[in-house]
């Protein structure tokens, strides 16, 4: 069976421990490889290994740290295929969502920020007759950057690229259910010629090898993303010690399908906004609200493309729907479903775990689930679920649906269906979302910022926001 092993000072090493956790193959229910079950004195190794190479990185011209980022996006383009088959294994998700999303954005996060540190100029003010302020930034030295299991290798790199195109060296930390690509990331490295300790990769359990990672003293800054409650925890720990903190957390994001916009368009992009990646994405619209006069013909054609999403193995290219990440993740959206039942919700489409035939009978499979019926306050439609459950709900004027929209502690994303123009950019406006879409979801620009309002997180990533959030702030003044 395949052991992955931690990446530190360019080496593939085992933990110090001897411990490995088993990793299980959602598709089929299976383990399938094992994972270092690392601990503090991991984790000491690798912050030592970044110290180390940091002045001799932080010293290399951008430009020549940057061109090794591009090297690394050219080598992820080329294993796009194997990291594809890689991630699908490891996560549950369609091969054809990782090959065309998950491991192309990965190459471009390398890309975008491999070329970007060229262009992240210092600021400057003048004042005339008096003084010449200018500001330097400076890289942090051994930043964290810890990320969850959905987009494993997307979001894995998203961190990574940024703090170490700023000239930091990186102690990160994959989910331990999605070790992977992560695992194989550091062979690419190794390849592009990354120096030893500029990148290093310590596999394990939250608890064990990340929370060792955010008490670490020479830490100065920790980039995570994943669940609400851990980064509650990551918060608690890291403050008293002043690291820089920047928090991708949870989400649960309202979709406004208004009268007259394009329905077509509506429905089939809010399929995807539902259901992508067994709706196990931080940006999916899980509460989608329809104005009134519309709402049983959206509903129709809702339900009807629900019906033809098949769920099944992951390899297919006829699977639209995947498996869920873990049989503990399926039984926490089971009882969900539960709860939206006991909560008065009509069940619509699915509700039901699938058994898939063949090898992955095993597997940890759901229907897509649709709800109608339920009151906007109540904890379905307040809490994050984090699978293919959404529900309809009707909404008769602009400030009720903003209202119900806003009604909730996450503020991550939202998506606006309209064709009117003044309305759309007031209803986003007023919006408690970080990232808003209109008549669209999930288009990206690397540049812009992003990140969560309220219990959906702190800081932005993104272009400048993240170089900035890797870099320290230094102000020269000069008296003229
Ligand atoms: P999680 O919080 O359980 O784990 C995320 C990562 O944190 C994992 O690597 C885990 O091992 C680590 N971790 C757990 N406890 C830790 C601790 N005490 N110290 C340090 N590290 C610790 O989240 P998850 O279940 O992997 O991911 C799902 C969540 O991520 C959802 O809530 C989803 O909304 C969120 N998410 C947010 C975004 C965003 O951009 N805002 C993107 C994707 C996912």
């Amino acid at each position: 069976m395949l052991q992955l092993q931690n990446f530190i000072n360019g080496q593939f090493v085992p933990p110090a421990n001897g411990r490995y956790l088993d990793n299980v193959e959602p598709a089929t229910g299976q383990v399938y490889s094992q994972i270092p079950d690392s601990d503090t004195t991991d984790v000491q190794q690798a912050v030592a290994a970044a110290q180390a190479a940091f002045p001799a990185w932080r010293a290399l011209p951008a430009e020549k740290r940057g061109r090794l980022l591009v090297r690394i996006a050219e080598l992820i383009e080329r294993d796009l295929e194997r990291l594809a088959q890689a991630e699908s294994q490891d996560n549950g998700k369609p091969v054809a969502l990782a090959r065309t999303v998950d491991i192309p954005r990965a190459a471009s996060n390398f890309a975008f920020f491999g070329t970007g540190i060229g262009h992240f100029s210092s600021e400057s003010h003048f004042q005339e007759g008096q003084s010449l302020n200018y500001t330097v930034r400076h890289p942090l030295g051994v930043v964290a950057c810890i990320s969850p299991w959905n987009l494993p290798l997307y979001l894995f790199t998203w961190k990574i690229a940024p703090a170490l195109a700023a000239g930091n060296c990186v102690v990160a930390k994959p989910s331990e259910i999605t070790p992977a690509t992560a695992y194989w990331l550091g062979e690419l490295c190794q390849e592009a010629g990354l120096p030893a300790g500029v990148l290093n990769i310590v596999h394990g359990t939250g608890p064990g090898a990340g929370q060792a990672m955010v008490e670490h003293p020479a830490i100065k800054a920790i980039s995570f993303t994943g669940g609400t409650k851990t980064g509650e925890h990551i918060a608690r720990t890291a403050a008293p010690m002043f690291k820089k903190l920047s928090l991708e957390l949870g989400g649960k994001n309202p979709n406004l399908i208004f009268a007259d916009c394009d329905l077509a368009a509506a429905v089939s992009t809010s399929i995807q906004s539902s259901f992508a990646n067994q709706g196990q994405i931080c940006l999916c619209g899980s509460r989608i609200f329809i104005e009134r006069p519309i709402y049983e013909q959206f509903k129709e054609l809702f339900l009807a493309r629900v019906a033809g999403l098949a769920v099944g193995d992951p390899q297919l290219a006829t699977s639209r729907q995947g498996a869920l990440v873990s049989e503990a993740h399926l039984n926490k959206v089971l009882s969900y479903i539960e709860l939206a039942r006991q909560e008065g919700g009509t069940l619509l489409a699915g509700g039901q775990r699938v058994q898939v035939p063949g090898r992955c009978a095993d597997g940890f499979f759901l229907q897509p689930t649709v709800f109608e019926g339920l009151a906007p306050d109540c904890r379905t439609n307040r809490e994050e679920i984090f699978g293919p459950v959404v529900t309809l709900t009707p909404f008769d004027t602009e400030d009720e649906a903003l209202n119900w929209a806003n009604g909730t502690d996450y503020g991550l994303s939202a998506t606006i269906w309209t064709t009117d123009l003044d309305r759309a950019h007031r209803v986003a406006h007023q919006l408690h979302a970080g990232v808003v879409w209109i008549n669209t979801w999930l288009l990206r620009d690397l540049r812009t910022p992003f990140g969560g309002m309220k219990n959906s997180g702190v800081g932005r990533e993104g272009g400048l926001e993240a170089l900035r959030f890797f870099t320290e702030p230094q102000n020269v003044c000069v008296r003229l």
